[in-house]
């Protein structure tokens, strides 16, 4: 095992820390052993066989994904089954947009309500280490003004989509918020912002039943 000779320092460490891995056993090791390795991929192949055959296998996983309910995978289905076509997560653009509609010029966010700091219950910053949150929430907002304001500098219209109007108690109709979106394509009206249905709700709490 020591072949590597005295002086070679690369050589001695590896020798050494193979010497422990044989000693506690290398936890990598271990779990290749339990399965055998697919030689194309290198990937472990699974333990047991899946019950399931390949089709079955296939709807299941199709489910699991059709429950994911973030509120922005959400939106873009609904706006996807409406007819409408968007690049998604576009880098190159100031602040990143979830969204651009190229041919509409316009893009679209929808913004966390706490991580946004939305003015709405859900948007209210924690009173245990308030001061680290105020400062860590207000660089955000500052951020997204900043964001918003180059893209119509540069031409591009911005569409603010919160997240309290996608889920929680006042989450809007999904239709509603879709034929919104979709009036305001079709529009040249440079802004859209849309929030949950807050009125006569009280503010200024953090409502746990939301
Ligand atoms: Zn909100």
């Amino acid at each position: 095992m020591l072949s590597a000779g005295t002086g070679n320092v690369p050589g001695l460490l590896k020798a050494y820390s193979a010497c422990l891995i044989t000693f506690f056993g290398n936890p990598k090791q271990n779990a290749i052993e339990q399965g055998s390795v697919d030689r194309m991929t290198g990937r472990r192949r699974a333990v047991r066989p899946d019950p399931l055959s390949p089709e079955q296998r296939r709807h299941n996983m199709a489910q699991i994904g059709s429950r994911d309910s973030k509120p922005e995978m959400v939106l873009r289905r609904a706006l996807h089954r409406a007819g409408l076509r968007y690049r998604l997560h576009v880098r190159g653009m100031r602040g990143t947009p979830d969204l651009v509609f190229t041919r509409c010029r316009a893009t679209l966010f929808v913004h966390g309500c706490f991580w946004h700091a939305h003015i709405c219950p859900l948007g209210i910053t924690p009173a245990t280490n308030a001061e680290f949150w105020v400062k860590k929430l207000e660089r955000n907002v500052e951020r997204d003004a900043s964001s918003t304001a180059e893209l119509l500098r540069q031409g591009w219209r911005v569409a603010i989509v919160w997240e309290c109007s996608l889920k929680g108690r006042a989450r809007r109709q999904l239709d509603e918020v879709v034929a919104e979106i979709t009036r305001w394509l079709n529009s040249d009206e440079p802004e859209l912002e849309i929030a949950g249905n807050w009125e006569g709700w009280p503010t200024g709490v953090r409502n746990s039943f939301v």
